[in-house]
């Protein structure tokens, strides 16, 4: 089933031109070696059984941009997209 996502800057695209960037807000603890078992656990938890509503980066390949898409992940149904301000690699 195609999906049309809005990229903030460019508007509703076809999905194939966007890639998936990651979970937003769910950064890798570090240093590793002072974050406790606990802490660990809960990021691989989160970052591989997210279910449900979930804040992800994305990036709309055709103009190069990151951007925030709020979506729930079970439904696919899309909340929100807004531009991100964050670090980029
Ligand atoms: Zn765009």
């Amino acid at each position: 089933m195609m999906q049309r996502f809005s990229c903030p800057f460019c508007g509703p695209r076809d999905e194939t031109e966007f890639f998936y960037g990651g979970e937003a807000g769910n950064e890798r603890p570090e240093p590793a070696e002072n974050i406790s078992p606990v802490r660990w656990a809960q990021y691989l938890h989160m970052e591989k059984n997210e279910k449900g509503r979930a804040r992800e980066i994305w990036v709309h390949l055709t103009c190069g941009e990151f951007f925030v898409m709020e979506r729930d992940t079970v439904t696919h149904e899309i909340f929100k997209t807004e531009a991100f301000h964050g670090e980029r690699t």
